[in-house]
C-alpha cells in the first residue's frame, strides 16, 4: 500500500473533526519544568490552532486541533499575543514559551512565514522558546527563527520508537538517519533538542514495551536531547482501534509508564518526564492507581526515583 493510500486508510477511520478556530488558540498552561542543569523553569504553553500536519502518522489525534485549509495570514500571531495580554496580566512572565501548534512550526501552511517577525517578537521576551517540527522540517527555516529571538531556540522532535518494524509501520515517513541529521542540526547551531517518545507505539510487542521506549530515550539522549517526555499512546483515532483489533496495538498501562520513567532516570544531561496528560484513561488498579500517578508527578519535578508503591490489590 502506498503512503497516500495508507494516509486515507487513517483520515477515513477518524470521527469527524470538531469546529476549530484559528483565531483562538485551544488552550494554556503554565508549568514548572526542570532543565538539565537542574534550574526549575516556569514555561507557558500555548497550545495553537491552525493548518494541519501533512503528516498521517497512525497513533496521532492532533488533527482535531487543525482546520482544513491553510492558517489564515496573522491568525498565529493573534492566537500568541492574546495568551500573552491574560498571562501576563495575571502573574510573572514564565521564563519559558513553548509554541505548540498540533503540526510543524515550519510549515509555512501551517504558520504562514507573514507571522514570523511578528511571532519572534512577542518570544523576544522569553530566555526559551520551544516550538514543534517534524525532523524533516528542521533546516534553514529554524536557524532563521533562531537568529530573530534574543532567547535560546528549542525544537521538540517526535522521534516516537526506534524499534525497526513499529517505527516503518508509524507512517512518519522518518528514519534514524534523519532524526539524526536533525540532531545534529539543532546542536551545531546552539539550539536545543527535546524529544517526544511513544510508550506502546504500535507493532512493539507489549511485554517489550518499556524497553524500547527507554532505548528510544537513551538513543535522543545519546544525540544531545536536553528534554525526553515519554507519551504513552492513546486510542481513541480510529485508526488505533484497527491495529488493536488485529492485535498490532495493546494500550499502555500505568505500571509500563512507571517502569518506562524509572528506566531512564540513570541519564543525567537529559530530563525523562512521564506524559501526564490524560493519564487517567490508562489501564491502571482502582487501588493504588492515584499513588502511582502522584510518585510519576514528583518524579518529574525531582528526577530523583522514589521507592515504588506498594498494592496489596493489583499486586497479590
Ligand atoms: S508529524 Fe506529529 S503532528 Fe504530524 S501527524 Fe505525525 S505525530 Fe501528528
Ligand atoms: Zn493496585
Amino acid at each position: 500500500m502506498s503512503g497516500s493510500d495508507t494516509d486515507r486508510r487513517i483520515r477515513g477511520l477518524r470521527t469527524p473533526k470538531p469546529a476549530v478556530n484559528p483565531w483562538k488558540a485551544h488552550g494554556s498552561i503554565v508549568e514548572e519544568e526542570r532543565r538539565p542543569d537542574g534550574r526549575i523553569e516556569f514555561a507557558l504553553t500555548v497550545f495553537l490552532a491552525g493548518a494541519e500536519c501533512p503528516f498521517t502518522c497512525s497513533f496521532c489525534d492532533l488533527w482535531r486541533w487543525t482546520i482544513d485549509g491553510p492558517t489564515p495570514p496573522g491568525a498565529v500571531t493573534q492566537q500568541v499575543s492574546d495568551v500573552l495580554r491574560e498571562v501576563q496580566a495575571g502573574s510573572p512572565r514564565p521564563d519559558r514559551l513553548k509554541l505548540y501548534n498540533a503540526s510543524n512550526f515550519f510549515d509555512r501552511r501551517a504558520v504562514p512565514a507573514v507571522d514570523v517577525p511578528a511571532i519572534a517578537e512577542l518570544a523576544a521576551p522569553f530566555a526559551g522558546v520551544t516550538v514543534e517540527s517534524h525532523a524533516n522540517t528542521v533546516g534553514t527555516l529554524a536557524l532563521d527563527f533562531a537568529q530573530r529571538i534574543p532567547g535560546r531556540l528549542e525544537v521538540a522532535v517526535g522521534l516516537e520508537t526506534i524499534h525497526p518494524t513499529a517505527a516503518a509501520q508509524l507512517n512518519k515517513r522518518l528514519d534514524l538517519a534523519q532524526f539524526d541529521r536533525a540532531a545534529h542540526f539543532l546542536s551545531d547551531n546552539q539550539m536545543d533538542l527535546r524529544v517526544f517518545v511513544l510508550l506502546g507505539a504500535p507493532y512493539v510487542p507489549a511485554e517489550e514495551a518499556v524497553e524500547w521506549a527507554v532505548r528510544t530515550v537513551e538513543y535522543a539522549a545519546q544525540r544531545g536531547a536536553s528534554f525526553a517526555s515519554i507519551i504513552p499512546v492513546r486510542g481513541g483515532n480510529g485508526e488505533m482501534e484497527r491495529l488493536q483489533s488485529l492485535g498490532h496495538f495493546a494500550p499502555p498501562t500505568l505500571r509500563q509508564l512507571e517502569a518506562a520513567l524509572d528506566g531512564c532516570l540513570h541519564l543525567t544531561h537529559t530530563v525523562v518526564t512521564a506524559d501526564l496528560w490524560d493519564l487517567h484513561r490508562l489501564p491502571t488498579c482502582a487501588s493504588c492507581g492515584e499513588a502511582r500517578i502522584g510518585r510519576l508527578r514528583r518524579q518529574n519535578a525531582s528526577g530523583i526515583a522514589e521507592p515504588r508503591v506498594d498494592c496489596s490489590v493489583c499486586e497479590a
